[in-house]
């Protein structure tokens, strides 16, 4: 589930909860698990995670990567979008996690998710429902996004898969969009600031003739699903743009759409999709900042 943009005040300097280790910026605090990680989240501040957290993310990173790869191998033809979800609730029952996104509130359709996985085919671009009724069938792009919490830390991926013989422009859209995460990911790097993200994804997309999706964002990633700072595809200077520190995690999860930008939420107030209908692709990864480079916690 991405986040939806919402627009933030610049953060001024507010006073931090007690019991915190400030680090070299303001916004920027060692974690400490609960109550004082809602303080600091209500505070606007980036939480970083120490070894110990990481390795816990890395392990939910790890079964998001297994749901992932086999519900890849049963996309074909005639599979429901509901055949994968059933086979994605029994693996991560299996694997000691609860589904991230059952249960996960929408403020705005005054519903809970339903689902373990957002299944979007074709014109949709996240958020998308499983259902016995949608059979998937040859030239279809299906992207699979899924979450799971374990031992209290979460992992969040996505992926698009072709179904059978897919025309060039929607294989040229999934690599793209492939590729633009890829080159985002090598922007995680102690030093760098969020904005080398986010316009990495934007300039290697506008590049190729694509757009990104506005309403939709990436997220900070640990102890919630949803932390701090949004991570846009794209820059906005009105945004906060802090520097990437170790320990920083970001669920980095470009949206890319064939032709316009522009999105709507179906009347399910839970599907998004292109106003256009043209082909929308999404892929996305759990990533930390460390010293040695960026650390992949949703892949091996
Ligand atoms: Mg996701
Ligand atoms: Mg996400």
């Amino acid at each position: 589930i991405a986040g939806k943009w919402m627009a933030r005040k610049r953060v001024v300097r507010r006073r931090l909860p007690s019991g915190f280790r400030v680090c070299c910026t303001k916004k920027v605090i060692e974690t400490e698990i609960g109550r004082k990680v809602r303080q600091a989240e209500k505070a606007g501040m980036i939480v970083r995670k120490n070894q110990p957290e990481l390795e816990k993310m890395r392990a939910a990173g790890l079964l998001v990567y297994k749901v992932l790869s086999t519900l890849k191998s049963m996309v074909a033809e005639g599979v429901s979008t509901y055949d994968l979800e059933v086979a994605a609730e029994k693996m991560i029952t299996e694997g000691g996690a609860r589904a991230a996104f059952k249960g996960y509130p929408n403020p705005s359709a005054g519903s809970k998710f339903p689902f373990v996985l957002c299944v979007s085919v074709n014109d949709e671009i996240v958020h998308g429902m499983p259902s016995q009724k949608k059979i998937l069938k040859s030239g279809d792009i299906v992207s699979i996004d899924t979450g799971v919490q374990l031992n209290g830390y979460y992992g969040d991926s996505a992926i698009t898969v072709p179904v059978g013989q897919i025309s060039e422009e929607a294989q040229r859209l999934i690599d793209v969009t492939r590729e633009s995460l890829e080159l985002a990911i090598d922007k995680m790097r102690p030093g760098n600031r969020l904005f080398d993200v986010c316009g990495t994804v934007e300039r290697h997309v506008t590049a190729n003739g694509f757009s990104v999706v506005r309403e939709f964002v990436g997220h900070g990633i640990g102890t919630k699903m949803h932390e701090e700072p949004q991570v846009p595809n794209y820059i906005d200077r009105r945004n906060e743009n802090p520097r990437l520190k170790e320990g920083m995690v970001l669920a980095i999860e470009p949206m890319v759409n064939a032709g316009a930008p522009g999105s709507r939420v179906r009347a399910d107030k839970w599907t998004a999709v292109t106003e256009d209908g043209k082909y929308s692709a999404h892929f996305e990864h759990t990533v930390a900042v460390t010293a040695e480079g960026p650390w992949v916690l949703t892949r091996p």
